[in-house]
């Protein structure tokens, strides 16, 4: 497991005064403009009847048949929203075949969208205004009283939705003109649809479909979609390139931070930008280079800091002082709870890398760990102070603290892997699944950079990973089950510093590179590590069951299990959240044990094929990042085929086989035994396509296995004759694809 930082989900983000922003009275503010939407008023002298006009954007065709449409009082001399109301149509279709067959699921199976509407609320930062009052010259109206905008639309505006914010931020907060576009549409008995455009995503097209009624702003987050433009290539505004934490945690677990960030601008334009920092930290102060103090902006119940960096230029350096401080650490007994594992320092966006260089001060009492390396440490006064640099730049930095006793690994051929714990009951066979782990991993899929490895306890149930540094939930050092769970556990968490860490993933359509990796690497742990092939089994026959199971339930919710190229989106809509462990981790690992089973030799039973493709693939994009396409090329690349029926089925699709087997055997006029076999293939379309072992095992106890490629609705064929009597034929053997195997009689 590891943190999903960025939530697609909807977002409630409540804008109110906070204490702690500065604002200055000649430059927009997210105070202003929170006010301007609270008092959004429409412009008396912008009010047209419009009849047949046509609005395109990428994917998306609106007719405003005939109505009126009225433009809301301009922001800072620009106008940038209108009001409909009348017959107007809108159209919506994705730009790839995944987010088509998604829209297909949340839209009674149609592949594009349409609906006619009767109100639409525009919100757009180029020329629309101008060109529509050309075409159609507003009204000259008598009356002076100001008109409120639709009370209704405005939750357009208090409830932020993913880019939301970074749209604002561009075009009210910067002034700047770019094809940002949102248009939320209503009918009296229609559904209510969101469509937006962000140019600064690298998906910029994201659609909404309420869940029920027109009045519910509760929406289904449908589609997010690449641009078909092939010039849409955006890069993030800045990077943070270093990241120097100053920390001191006192007695009472209190955190005072001086957080140095040196970043690097990508645009010209950027003037305020967003970074991360957890809700309970206040922010006392931001500086620049020069000691000059920053304005910004700390939202209230809200993970998000803006901060006004000023003009700036494209390939400019600058250094970023905040201090900070709150307390999100809390001892309960002798454990500590910290609120959260990785929004303790400022950061943009989710997927950049910087240099850390960390250091603590914290009551002698305690120890800290945190990541990378420990390249120095002392106590002083009271206190120990503990240096923690990388070597290379990582995504995601974490630390712990706590009361804790120690043990190291004398394992060797791994480098010193250290166990910080409270609960000692299972300590030894945590560490040895670690230890072991570390050396199985570093076998089958290459050896890391790490100088040690640091595993601490925390009082969660889950674990995260970080370079050189694992949390560990508590209940692995209780243990209580002998199902293999908790030793896939450790083994998972270890796993990442190979699946997510030394090679991570590009996107969030990527996770399955992570998870599904690290848990399939854990359950070979299981197998060939510790030779226990019943634990192993057991977990995939245990776990193909969830997935049979989920795919059921959600057909009967009127929509289908999703696909694992869809990544942390699984979670993205409340009919399929709880899927996501499932999806990504769990079919996730079954998709690579099929891939390990179709490349397996079932004379020898040698795996050298399955194995050279994971290690190539881990030491070609090790210290970068790799996409699914990119483990797709380099399976390619070894089996010299084209595998994407593979990957269609298993990775981009959701579909899952029901085998009906039957077979009848007949001695020959030569003393040899014939088989005929029949295998209907159900729940699939016909074209759907997998190798599949077959075990024939012999009166005498002996075994031998063939493989059948199995396509179409149905097949009867024989096997190559057998010299004495089958006494029994089992079809998908090695649990080689993820199906349900109904066995029946000949007839
Ligand atoms: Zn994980």
């Amino acid at each position: 497991m590891s943190y999903i930082f960025r939530s697609l989900s909807v977002g409630v983000l409540i804008l109110l005064c906070s204490a702690a922003s500065i604002i200055a009275a000649d430059s927009p503010t997210y105070m202003s403009i929170e006010k301007y939407f609270d008092d959004l008023t429409i412009n008396n002298k912008a009010i047209s009847t419009v009849e047949g006009y046509t609005i395109t954007r990428e994917g998306l065709t609106i007719v405003l048949s005939s109505g009126t449409i009225s433009f809301a009082e301009p922001w800072n001399d620009r106008t940038h929203i209108a009001y409909f109301t009348g017959v107007a149509s809108l159209r919506y279709m994705p730009t790839t075949k995944v987010e088509t067959d998604r829209l297909a699921q949340y839209n009674e199976g149609q592949k594009s969208f349409y609906n006619e509407f009767t109100d639409m609320v525009l919100f757009f930062n180029d020329s629309l205004y101008e060109n529509i009052v050309k075409k159609f010259p507003p009204q000259k109206l008598t009356s002076t009283e100001k008109i409120k905008f639709p009370h209704k639309f405005k939750d357009l505006f208090s409830t932020y939705f993913e880019h939301r914010e970074i749209i604002w931020s561009h075009s009210l907060l910067d002034a700047r003109r770019n094809s940002s576009f949102h248009c939320m549409a209503y009918g009296e008995r229609l559904k209510t649809v969101l469509y937006e455009f962000c140019p600064t995503e690298p998906e910029p097209i994201s659609f909404y479909i309420s869940k029920t009624t027109a009045d519910n702003f509760e929406y289904n987050f449908v589609n997010l979609c690449p641009s078909i433009n092939p010039a849409h290539n955006p890069e993030e505004e800045l990077t943070v390139t270093h990241n120097t934490l100053d920390i001191k945690i006192d007695n009472g677990l209190k955190m005072a931070v001086t957080s140095q960030l040196r970043i690097t601008v990508n645009s010209d334009e950027m003037k305020w930008s967003s970074f991360n920092l957890y809700e309970d930290l206040t922010i006392e102060s931001i500086k620049d280079e020069k000691g000059n103090s920053l304005e910004f902006f700390q939202p209230d119940e809200s993970n998000k800091i803006w901060i006004h960096i000023g003009a700036s230029k494209k390939g400019q350096n600058k250094t970023l002082t905040v201090k900070y401080g709150g307390k999100i650490i809390k001892r309960i007994y002798d454990y500590t709870i910290i609120e959260t594992s990785i929004q303790w320092y400022p950061t943009y966006g989710y997927k950049q890398k910087s240099l850390f260089d960390i250091t603590f001060a914290v009551p002698d009492n305690y120890k800290l760990i945190s990541i990378g390396n420990k390249v120095s440490e002392e106590k002083k006064d009271g206190e120990i102070i503990s240096r923690w640099t990388v070597e290379y730049p990582i995504r995601n930095a974490s630390f712990n603290i706590g009361p804790f006793s120690t043990a190291v690994s004398d394992r060797k051929d791994v480098p010193p892997i250290t166990l910080h714990y409270i609960n000692s009951n299972n300590k030894k066979n945590v560490l040895t699944d670690i230890a072991q782990a570390y050396e199985f991993y570093t076998k089958l899929f290459g050896p890391l950079p790490l100088q040690s490895l640091n595993a601490t306890e925390i009082p969660y149930t889950h674990g995260e990973a970080f370079p050189g540094m694992l949390h560990l939930s508590w209940l692995t050092f209780e243990d209580s089950d002998n199902s293999g769970a908790w030793q896939s556990f450790n083994a998972h968490e270890t796993g990442h510093q190979w699946w997510g860490i030394g090679l991570d993933y590009k996107t969030y359509r990527d996770r399955w590179l992570s998870e599904g990796f690290t848990e399939y690497s854990s359950l070979m742990y299981l197998q060939m590590m510790l030779g226990d092939n019943k634990k192993f089994f057991d977990i995939l026959k245990n776990t193909r069951e969830k997935i049979i199971n989920a795919k059921k339930q959600r057909k009967s919710d009127g929509v289908d299990l999703c696909p694992i190229s869809l990544g942390h989106r699984v979670a993205s809509t409340s009919l399929t959240r709880e899927d996501y462990h499932t999806v990504i981790y769990e079919k996730g690992a079954w998709t690579l044990h099929m891939l390990r089973n179709i490349l397996l030799n079932l004379n020898t039973m040698n795996e050298d094929a399955f194995k050279t493709i994971m290690k190539d693939f881990f030491t070609t994009y090790q210290g970068k990042s790799a996409s699914i396409a990119d483990f797709q090329k380099i399976v390619e690349k070894h089996v010299k085929q084209d595998v994407s029926w593979f990957f269609e089925q298993w990775v981009h699709g959701s579909d899952i086989p029901v085998y009906h087997f039957a077979f009848k055997t007949e001695k020959t006029p030569d003393d040899k035994f014939k088989v005929h076999v029949r295998v209907e293939q159900k729940e699939v379309p016909p074209d759907f396509k997998m190798s599949i072992p077959i075990k024939i095992v012999f009166e005498n106890g002996s075994s031998a296995r063939i493989r059948v490629f199995i396509t179409g609705a149905k097949s009867e064929f024989d096997l190559p004759p057998l010299a004495s009597a089958p006494k029994e034929i089992i079809f998908n053997d090695l649990e080689s694809v993820l199906a349900t195997v109904k066995i029946e009689d000949w007839e």
